[in-house]
């Protein structure tokens, strides 16, 4: 048994990015105490970018979250909904892909900016929830609780101590840092040999989209890929994942000649709506992906990581917030069913640990999925297939991507269904190529047997 739960002493939350944010606001309409340390100036008033991607996919795990703590309503007018991939070939040609059998269904483009503030700003409504900006958490002692922090305006450290540690500051959490020096502690992390840079492509002169804006775009060229995302002001942001280092790398691309040619070559429709690539693509970052994977989440009653500090996955199935909403969903509801921390932790690890790895691994496939795949034609004909599937034995067969982005079931068990999936399709897919000659009652007999339910 570990420290009972209680509203009289403060809960430190690290981090006042999207988990911590929205964490807080948890915690906040239950009534706790919750002092939350974060190493940047306040977003909403400081004009600093919110780091990583402008913006991102919301999907159902998020947007569960978002009820739950009231803010639907004002989310969806923030969402641009996109209902499909639409693939950009090297000769401009498009195709639409519809993410659900009969293209209605959609994950949203959300500004990651304006959700973070959105967020601080409902926790800051409770007098019980104190932000501090400019103090980044240096290390946390897991056998006493004691955060140590260092105001990062005048570089002095201080300690803090609460009931209980929340850590979310992020993939390079220092919470976790400190976690990994206690017994038992597994830790793993692996850089993508990718990396990525953010471009944009700017509104019409009437402040519309240049290209069709309820659609992730993608131009996929085997081993790199450009995608990009509509934003509410007419805008896309653009993203250009790319060898980090090597012949045709980030590296390698050193002057504007050799960017154009590539763009000229490979993205030539998209060369054209982006009217400063050389401003662009010189001053914008590049970034790293990587993926990391830890376990436990906890440590004892002293401290429990969620969002990107427990696990850091690529983002190619849009789910590392979404993810790190539902964790704070779960932890949420964890701390309703315990009445001290170690439980609600263990009960929480329970929980999440497996499915954080199951997403991290299919973020993964999903990124040589939208890499290599989605231009292949026998990929092709087996995504037909697979809707086919769908529209015929709804509830029945339900693909990897739908369970993933429109159900709350766990990860778990979408990595599961995508393998036997994955089976069923190929199946189904030898000896054809048309979508007509699918044999259904095969497809039936598949389903019946290797479908667990
Ligand atoms: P963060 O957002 O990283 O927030 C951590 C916070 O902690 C920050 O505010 C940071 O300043 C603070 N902090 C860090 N260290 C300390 C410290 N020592 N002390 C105090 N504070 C600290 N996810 C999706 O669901 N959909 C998408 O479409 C999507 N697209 C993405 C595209 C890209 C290119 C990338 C890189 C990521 C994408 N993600 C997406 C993933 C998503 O950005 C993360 O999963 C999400 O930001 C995790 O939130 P977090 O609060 O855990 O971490």
């Amino acid at each position: 048994m570990g420290r009972k739960i209680n509203k009289e002493e403060p809960i430190i939350l690290l981090g006042a990015g999207l988990a911590g944010s929205l964490m807080a606001l948890y915690l906040a309409k239950k009534g706790f105490l919750v002092d939350v340390y974060e190493r940047r100036p306040d977003l909403r008033a400081a004009d600093i970018s919110s780091g990583r991607s402008i913006n991102l996919a919301i999907s159902a795990r998020g947007l569960n979250a978002m009820k739950e703590v009231g803010l639907d309503n004002e989310v969806a007018e923030m969402c641009i909904p996109m209902r499909g991939r639409i693939i950009h070939d090297r000769n401009g040609n498009t195709e639409f892909q519809p993410y659900s059998k009969d293209g209605t269904t959609a994950i949203n483009s959300i500004s990651r900016g304006d959700l973070n503030c959105l967020l601080m700003d409902e926790a800051d409504k409770f007098n019980t929830i104190k932000f501090n900006f400019q103090k980044r958490c240096i290390a946390v002692d897991m056998k006493t609780g004691l955060a140590l922090i260092r105001d990062e305006t005048n570089h002095q450290t201080f300690e803090v101590t609460g009931q209980t540690v929340i850590a979310s500051d992020g993939a390079f959490s220092l919470a976790r840092n400190s976690m990994m020096k206690m017994p038992r502690f597994n830790f793993s992390q692996s850089y993508l040999s990718h990396s990525y840079k953010e471009l944009s492509f700017p509104p019409t002169i009437n402040g519309g989209w240049q290209i069709e804006k309820n659609a992730l775009h993608i131009w996929p060229r085997g081993h790199f890929m450009l995608i990009a995302l509509p934003n509410l002001d007419g805008s896309f942001t653009v993203t250009l994942f790319y060898p980090h280092k090597g012949h045709n790398s980030f590296a390698s691309l050193d002057n504007p000649e050799k960017v154009r040619k590539l763009f000229i070559e490979e993205f030539p429709d998209a060369l054209e709506l982006i009217p400063d690539l050389d401003k662009e693509y010189f001053e914008n970052p590049v970034g790293d992906l990587l993926t990391i994977k830890c376990d436990p989440w906890h440590y004892e009653d002293r401290c429990v990581l969620v969002g990107d500090s427990a696990h850091a996955i690529v983002p190619f199935y849009g789910q590392g917030m979404n993810a790190a909403f539902e964790d704070c969903s779960v932890l949420n509801a964890c701390i309703d069913q315990e009445s001290d921390w170690t439980s609600t932790f263990e009960r929480y690890g329970s929980l999440r640990v497996k499915n954080g790895h199951a997403i991290a691994d299919m973020a993964i496939d999903n990124y040589y999925e939208m890499r290599d795949r989605v231009d292949d034609e026998d990929w092709k004909l087996r995504k037909k297939i697979e809707h086919k599937l769908e529209r015929e034995y709804p509830g029945k067969y339900i693909s990897r991507y739908e369970l993933i982005s429109f159900t709350h079931r766990p990860y778990a068990e979408a990595l599961e269904r995508g393998i036997i999936n994955d089976r069923i399709l190929r199946k189904l897919a030898e000896g054809i190529d048309s979508i007509d000659n699918v044999d259904l009652t095969l497809a039936e007999d598949l389903m019946s047997r290797l479908l667990p339910f």
